[in-house]
């Protein structure tokens, strides 16, 4: 089956309705390959998505994403454990029978037929009747703005523009769940950020739920509700957007969602007064004229220029306690305050607020 295909929506009477998660993952496991050779793509996955979220799945390569997106489409069987779409349990359902669609990477658009036709495909495979189908495909290219490329070829077109055929086309069948597994990947920095914006817009308007799976930490954070992130087959936190930058569970999360300074052991009671395991965001410390003292609440700690870069709106300023150890902070350029003769070697402050510092698990 080529993606993007329009899959018919379940037999369902009596199905439960409203209340129930939209796609809930129950200790869903992956093993590939036999006894002799296997992989663990995922170790055991709990998730609950609700109905109308724009959820994203982050992780990187090889963690495990595109399994889990594959299962709750259908494509691949669990190992072990129950999705469940709706309250009810697919997990030995066909892909062609749950209410799920699919946006793939690499569109797999048919190129000899038109953007018309291309959205228009799966209805026709369903035998909806052609007055409807053509409403449905106008309203389709209507909603991604690919009203007037409608007669032209996949050929034609800019990789933004098909890949918005591909979502009206995944879209046009009104399916309750739409999957998209990198979708943005193919696109350059520019156009990708449009999209994302694009993206969050659609959905809103559709108001359906959107899985949405990303490498890329900036676009999760910006496209989604919520997100759970992945590392090698386990996820390590799910959350907000926001809740999940701000209070990382553990160190791979801290370093993967943004950066951070993490400090333990004797780095962190030098630096953080405290012991434990702690990190401290770099854009949550400033930097200050030397010896300039803590404020209540805050913390400041005396160190040496290592590095500055410029990098347009913000400076990154790298730097060394007297105890050796580095710290990172990023300051906006523009900042007032911002020891104007700050270079490799200067002697300054760092400060930051007690309340910006956070615990991680490990
Ligand atoms: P991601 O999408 O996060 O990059 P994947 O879900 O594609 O990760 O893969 C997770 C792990 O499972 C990887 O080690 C990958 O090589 C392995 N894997 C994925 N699909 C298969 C398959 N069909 N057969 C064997 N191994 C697979
Ligand atoms: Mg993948």
């Amino acid at each position: 089956m080529s993606s993007g295909m329009v899959s018919s929506p379940p037999d369902t009477p009596g199905a439960p309705s409203g209340t129930e998660p939209r796609i809930e993952l129950v200790g869903v496991r992956k093993v590939f390959g036999d006894a002799r050779h296997s992989v663990v793509a995922v170790e055991s996955a709990d998730l609950s998505i609700a109905d109308g979220e724009l959820f994203a799945i982050l992780g990187p390569s090889g963690s495990g994403k595109s399994t889990v997106l594959r299962m709750i489409a259908g494509f691949e069987e669990p190992t072990a454990g129950t999705i469940r779409l709706g309250g009810l349990d697919v997990t030995s359902v066909p892909a062609r029978k749950r209410d799920v669609n699919t946006v793939f990477q690499e569109y797999a658009l048919f190129p000899h037929l038109t953007v018309a036709q291309n959205v228009e495909y799966g209805l026709r495979v369903k035998g909806v009747p052609k007055a409807e189908r053509r409403r449905r495909t106008a309203d389709a290219l209507d909603m991604v703005r690919l009203t007037d490329q409608a007669p032209r070829r996949p050929a034609q077109l800019s990789g933004g523009q098909r890949q918005r055929v591909a979502l009206a086309r995944a879209l046009v069948g009104r399916p309750r769940v739409l999957l998209l597994d990198e979708p943005l990947g193919a696109l350059d920095l520019k156009l990708r950020e449009q999209m994302q914006v694009e993206l969050k817009a659609i959905q809103r308007e559709v108001g359906i739920t959107f899985v949405i799976v990303t490498h890329d930490q900036d676009e999760a954070l910006t496209l989604c509700d919520r997100l759970a992130v992945f590392n090698a087959g386990r996820i390590e936190q799910v959350g907000a957007a926001r809740d999940v930058y701000d209070r990382p569970a553990n160190r791979f999360v801290a370093d993967f969602v943004g950066t951070s300074n993490v400090l333990e052991g004797a780095d962190a009671e030098t630096v953080f007064g405290r012991s434990g395991t702690l990190a401290v965001r770099p854009e949550r410390i400033s930097v200050q004229h030397n010896n300039t003292p803590a404020a209540p609440g805050y913390r400041a700690v005396d160190a040496t220029v290592t590095e500055i870069i410029y990098a347009g709106p913000l400076t990154r300023v790298a730097a060394r306690t007297a105890t050796g150890v580095s710290l990172a902070a990023n300051v906006l350029t523009a900042t007032a305050g911002l020891p104007s003769d700050l270079a490799h070697g200067s002697a300054i402050t760092l400060t930051w607020p007690e309340s910006a510092v956070h615990h991680l698990d490990g």
